[in-house]
């Protein structure tokens, strides 16, 4: 096949099947290069499309795609979702009963499934390669590849023995998917797998669809407040540092009306997929939980992430932020900055029992956070550096872009503030240094003797909060030094002689105080009349609790938001909106009309459904059967579709002299043809249905 052959008939499954139009950065070359049985390694970001490469491959070839995955969540969502989709897919567990297993096996004998998901453990074990190796297999995609390598963040001894499937079946090609894996492990999964010359694409890093925001830790309560304010009915997850803080955070947040929930490791198991579930269903919106929330959940329509608390390192800071916005809709991050969290996390490292050379990497790995939330710069390079790559120009998103900061001239402050150090023999922590600046007649500053040094009271003019701004400034620039071994004193440092004595000039970020109101002003993630949205969020839920699917699942966000924009008023319109596909659309238009325009749809349009078992290489008679219509009407959606170009041929369906004598009697009828005279022109030789085909060879031809 030529890639033009390939590009439209991946195209049609894209529009047909997934209701999307275009394809993403990267997606259309590397489906190309796995029908032309290439292996692959594909580096995309999270919520780049990553499903849809090994997806649309598997349903544009012949035979079962095996797809190896080690989340049973994810396998399990992603099954539900491409069921949606009408697509045949199912995964292999240990958790099926042996009836299920049964079926499986039998369907898979029968070609009706064309995706096979399962763990890496279930792959490997007994003769199951040997069994699977029997099938036409058109390919396996290896999701989450980076556990094949001991380099990534995430190994799997298991993962490690599937290099054995390339012995199994050495013809089948295979695409590895990750969204987290530097250069080291790239070569690693390359060689763990096997995989030959494959095909290599990385996306870039960047989550364009996520503001990064960092705030000040004061009032972090009230800020998320604000925060909250805005966000309307939208799902997101506050990250704290203890099990306890999830605990009150989530009953302060309940008392300000939105429904919250708390969420960890020391609750019942029960319990948390209790929790789980509902945030799920977007029946709880917010999820106050420790890093353990989330790891196997895939909900797509997670609007924002707040971290209440500073994360460890910026992998997991952006792997947290990562979880929201997988639909590709605008979403936000917000991090508070604490300083105490620092000292807090520093306690953390040095209990640990780990060796000094790992703590000293976790020290490092906090600074570069720390720096992260202090900085001036675009904070989306700041990330992308830390993942090695580089780029000069401004993300756009965060909110040094957005409201780039102000800098003044902070030379006298830094004087200042260096030399009361100095003069304070390195004895105070920053609150006192504060304190000393600020002249407070604080009892600890008197006994202490600090009243009588010389800058006493000289930064008067600045608010407790400027000066706390400016300090912080001055330990990310490395003019200041937080000793934490001893009490958090504050020492000056080798650069700080350049500020004292050499007359350096010193540059400060310009602390803005009110800066919740700054960012309650960002752009809205939507702006339409909330009341349609929130009847299609209640219509999608009350489904979503009916058939025990995901909310997200059944209709994405984004799917949504453009449907309330758009206001579809039938079928057709419905079926351009990005997201529906022909399956959605005939399980769902209905529905979604209804609740858009306060009535359904006429009968009709649902001729495209047929259009897609055509495809699959159903019979009239089994769509007929499956659709619960009789062949006739399944024969008249043929004819329409063959009207509208969407099939190339009706001959199966008709002779040529059966097409021939319609058509030779048809000028004498007129638009809108009625059947009953034509059938009786004819001598009721010829049935109903195939005069029906030959009037729309007859259009279509005319036409031309
Ligand atoms: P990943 O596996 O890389 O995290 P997904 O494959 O789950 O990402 O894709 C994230 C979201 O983007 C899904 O809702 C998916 O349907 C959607 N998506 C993927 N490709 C496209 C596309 N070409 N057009 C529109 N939406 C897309
Ligand atoms: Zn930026």
């Amino acid at each position: 096949m030529t890639n033009s052959t390939i590009s439209t008939h991946i195209h049609e499954i894209l529009n047909a099947i997934y209701g999307y139009q275009k394809f993403r950065p990267n997606q259309e070359q590397i489906i190309i290069s796995i029908i032309q049985k290439k292996d692959n390694l594909v580096i995309m970001p999270t919520g780049g499309g990553k499903s849809l490469c090994f997806q649309i491959p598997a349903l544009a070839q012949p035979g079962v795609a095996i797809v190896v995955s080690p989340l049973i969540a994810l396998m399990e969502d992603q099954v539900t979702s491409l069921q949606q989709m009408g697509v045949p897919a199912v995964a292999l567990n240990s958790a099926m009963t042996e009836y299920d297993r049964r079926q499986l096996f039998e369907n898979l004998h029968q070609q009706k499934i064309k995706i096979l998901y399962l763990s890496p453990e279930k792959l490997l074990s007994g003769n199951m390669l040997e069994y699977l190796s029997k099938f036409k297999i058109s390919m396996i995609a290896v999701d989450e590849a980076h556990c094949v390598s001991v380099w990534g963040n995430d190994f799997r001894p298991e993962y490690a023995k599937l290099s054995v499937v390339r012995r199994f079946l050495p013809q089948v090609p295979i695409i590895a998917l990750t969204a987290t894996a530097d250069k080291v492990t790239q070569e690693d999964i390359v060689k763990q797998l096997q995989l030959r010359e494959p095909n290599i694409s990385v996306s870039s890093f960047e989550r364009k669809n996520i503001k990064i925001a960092v705030q000040p830790g004061q009032k972090r309560l009230q800020r998320i407040g604000y925060f909250l304010n805005d966000k309307k009915g939208d799902s997101g997850i506050v990250y704290c540092l203890s099990r306890k803080s999830t605990e009150s955070l989530a009953a302060k947040i309940q008392q300000m009306g939105h429904e919250a929930a708390f969420y960890h490791a020391g609750m019942t198991a029960r319990d948390r997929s209790l929790i789980q579930q509902k945030f799920i269903n977007d029946e709880i919106q917010v999820i106050c939980a420790t890093i353990a929330f989330g790891m196997g959940i895939d909900k797509s329509n997670i609007r924002w992430v707040i971290h209440y608390d500073l994360p460890k390192n910026i992998e997991g800071y952006y792997q947290e932020i990562g979880r929201a916005g997988r639909d590709g809709m605008p979403s936000e991050a917000l991090l508070f900055s604490t300083y105490s969290n620092v000292s807090q996390l520093r306690k953390f490292i040095d209990e640990s029992p780990a060796e000094e050379k790992f703590k000293q990497i976790q020290h490092a790995k906090l600074d570069r956070m720390w720096q992260f939330s202090n900085a001036a710069n675009c904070r989306t390079n700041i990330i992308l550096n830390y993942f090695n790559e580089y780029r000069q120009e401004g993300c756009g998103h965060c909110d040094n872009c957005l409201y780039p900061p102000k800098t003044i001239d902070g030379t006298k402050m830094a004087q200042m503030a260096l030399s009361a150090v100095y003069r304070l023999k390195e004895q105070a922590t920053l609150e006192q240094l504060i304190a000393v600046l600020r002249g407070s007649n604080r009892q600890d500053i008197n006994q202490r003797g600090f009243t009588s040094i010389k800058t006493f009271g000289a930064g008067r003019a600045y608010s407790f909060l400027d000066w706390r701004s400016y300090l912080l400034q001055l330990l990310d620039q490395g003019l200041l030094f937080v000793d934490h071994t001893n009490g958090g004193r504050l020492k000056i440092t080798p650069l700080s002689k350049n500020v004292l004595f050499e007359k350096q000039l010193v540059k400060l970020k310009k602390f803005v105080p009110n800066e919740e109101q700054k960012t309650s002003k960002s752009p809205k993630t939507n702006t339409l009349p909330s009341s349609l949205i929130d009847k299609l969020k209640k219509w999608r839920t009350d489904i979503s609790i009916q058939k025990k699917i995901p909310a997200y699942i059944i209709i994405t966000d984004t799917t949504l938001f453009e449907i309330a924009d758009k206001k579809p008023r039938n079928l057709e319109e419905l079926s351009k909106i990005e997201g529906i596909g022909i399956r959605k659309l005939d399980t769902y238009g209905n529905g979604i009309l209804k609740t858009v325009n306060g009535k359904a749809a006429t009968k009709g349009g649902t001729y495209l459904l047929t259009y897609q078992l055509l495809q699959q290489g159903d019979s009239i008679e089994q769509i007929a059967a499956k659709r619960e219509l009789n062949t006739t009407t399944i024969y008249s959606h043929v004819a329409h579709l063959y009207e509208e170009k969407k099939i190339s041929s009706i001959k199966s369906y008709i002779s040529n002299e059966e097409l021939q004598s319609v058509i030779d009697v048809l000028p004498r009828f007129e638009e809108p043809y009625a059947l009953k005279p034509i059938y009786q022109l004819l001598d009721e030789k010829i049935v109903y249905y195939k005069i029906r085909l030959a009037i729309s060879y007859y259009k279509r031809h005319q036409r031309k």
